[in-house]
């Protein structure tokens, strides 16, 4: 595709499939899949006007019949026909490790297994310097980046002194990629840590740096006072909760209830945010429908990690998993509940794959969770209703005054979009494409290969 239209700026993208759900509000005709076919204006960087697609050979004239309030010089030869290949907005990754990430050659899992995957990197966090986090986290974000990510968040380990270097490394990061990528933190612990004074100064350095409280619940008896103290610590400071619940399949895991009725109890006002939830696809009906029911009541968002939890649940030595590891996310959005879908680790000991693309989640988000049934909300969780979560209701929406930040794609309906791996996309930042190649895996040869 010739790329030097775009590069200029202000231009038309002509014929593109958009979902119906991130376009404004209107009287649109939809396909059966819920993709309308548009033109784009861009224009200094924004989306100035989102119109129903003229037909081809109409072309410009029929421009003169739309209301454009400025004078927009639309009357260059600056068309670029997308031939119906789809559009998504820049994508909003929600849940990450990038503390985390890329270690898999010297830090393997063996059996592929929940709790060796916590012993694994246990023994991998004294190779976790400044300088060795911060390229490989920035690895990450490179992928992210290149792949059409504009918004990303991150959980970072911060048991002791890891919360600091985890903190301070992630604050440079966040300065230098600052007209890339919008990012957040989120300080990882398990819950019992708030207990304790170290837990006190977690919270004053989460303060201290704008970002989020959380933490991983675990059943315990205890589990309610730590809840309890989290919340009373995130509302002293008026700090958003991100928690990590019931990734696990026993039944009687139910930290997402607990924190939701902690929710309710402490009418908290700050976004909650509680990913994995696996347990909950295999509970009883009554027992989800009344976890659902207070979910929605606390305002919750979730986020489903599918990739991840495909990859850790059900797994035991020599037998074929049965369970594919989701939560009950159709039956969440069933509720009126927000669910994102998002990467989680990559290349760690929690994940063997991963290179934080967001198209590859959605494309393993649909067959896993069997959202191809209906796609109203599958282009969302990983645009506009994860960006909704987690504060940013207007960002990853294709409508006038929005940033051009857009992924534009080959495949013209789902079926061709998902099938294959799109790596031909372009990516518009500020309606400008941007360098989409990869970091090379070489980079990190001398921190990971020993
Ligand atoms: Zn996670």
């Amino acid at each position: 595709m010739n790329l030097s239209i775009l590069e200029t700026g202000s231009y038309w993208i002509k014929n593109a499939h958009v979902p119906v759900a991130l376009l404004p509000l209107g009287n649109w005709q939809e396909t059966r899949e819920g993709l309308v076919l548009v033109d784009i204006y861009i224009h200094e960087g924004l989306i100035q006007q989102v119109q129903p697609a003229l037909s081809l050979g109409e072309g410009l004239e029929v421009n003169e019949n739309i209301n454009l309030n400025t004078n927009l010089n639309i009357h260059q030869e600056a068309n670029y026909d997308l031939r119906q290949g789809m559009i998504l907005p820049g994508f909003v990754d929600i849940h990450t490790h990038l503390d985390k990430g890329h270690i898999w050659e010297r830090a393997v899992n063996i059996d592929g297994a929940f709790a060796t995957a916590v012993e694994t990197i246990q023994k991998d966090e004294v190779n976790w310097q400044p300088e060795e986090l911060y390229r490989r986290m920035e690895f990450g974000l490179q992928c992210s980046y290149a792949h059409g990510t504009q918004a990303l968040r991150t959980h970072l380990d911060a048991l002791g002194s890891l919360g600091k270097q985890g903190f301070q490394v992630f604050s440079e990061l966040k300065k230098q990629w600052l007209d890339r990528l919008t990012l957040q933190a989120v300080a990882l612990v398990s819950l019992d840590y708030y207990l304790t004074p170290a837990g006190v100064e977690l919270a004053d350095l989460v303060s201290a740096t704008g970002e989020i409280l959380g933490g991983v619940a675990y059943p315990n008896p205890n589990l309610e006072t730590e809840i309890d103290r989290v919340f009373t610590l995130a509302k002293e400071r008026d700090l958003d909760l991100d928690f990590h619940v019931d990734e696990t399949n026993d039944p009687e895991s139910r930290c997402l209830y607990s924190i939701a009725l902690a929710a309710i109890r402490h009418d908290f006002k700050g976004r909650i945010t509680c990913g994995h939830c696996c347990s909950l696809a295999v509970q009883s009906p009554a027992v989800v429908a009344e976890t659902l029911q207070v979910v929605k009541d606390a305002g919750i968002g979730i986020v489903s990690l599918p990739m991840c939890n495909m990859f850790l649940q059900d797994r035991e030595p020599s037998r074929t998993p049965r369970w594919r590891g989701v939560t009950a996310i159709q039956e969440l959005q069933g509720a009126g509940i927000e669910v994102a879908i998002a990467s989680d680790n990559c290349r760690d000991p929690f994940y063997g794959f991963g290179d934080h693309d967001m198209l590859e989640v959605l494309n393993q988000g649909v067959r896993i969770a069997h959202l191809d049934n209906n796609y109203t909300k599958a282009p969302g969780m990983v645009t506009n209703t994860a960006a909704t979560i987690i504060g940013f209701p207007d960002m990853a929406k294709i409508i006038p005054g929005a940033k051009a930040d857009l992924v534009l794609f080959r495949g013209r309906r789902y079926s061709e979009l998902l099938a294959r791996s799109q790596h031909d996309r372009i990516v518009l930042r500020n309606g400008k494409p941007i360098d989409t190649s990869l970091p090379d895996y070489a980079i990190l040869d001398d921190l990971v290969l020993k």
